[in-house]
């Protein structure tokens, strides 16, 4: 059963971190480089969950996106806000931490 995570990762500049800590209601404190979040082997874009907008009900996340094949640097990437989606996981503790209509399996699934 391939349960991993893609192996992808990719990094962000230093004025790119400075702008996603400056948001308003930021939640993180924004890393420079990361693994794509998504399963091994998915579908779409590379992605990672680079700064949360902390606005109650309406939470903004920001996703580092990228094409490259995984296991290579990637040479574009871009930064996209979104909504999260909203499936729970099973117990109901947990709702999905991919972009709101990702493709593939949910989080937690
Ligand atoms: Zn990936
Ligand atoms: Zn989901």
């Amino acid at each position: 059963m391939a349960t991993g995570l893609c192996i992808a990762a990719a990094a962000i500049t230093a004025a790119e971190i400075e702008r996603l800590d400056n948001l308003p209601d930021a939640a993180n404190e924004t890393v420079d480089a990361d693994g794509c979040q998504f399963k091994a082997g998915h579908t779409g874009r590379h992605a990672w969950l680079a700064q949360v907008q902390d606005g109650g009900e309406n939470t903004t996340g920001w996703w580092v996106m990228w094409d490259a094949p995984a296991g290579t640097d990637p040479s574009t990437y871009e930064i996209v806000s979104a909504p999260f989606c909203e499936e729970p996981d099973p117990d109901g503790i947990w709702t999905c931490e991919h972009p709101a209509a990702h493709e593939g399996p949910h989080r937690f699934d």
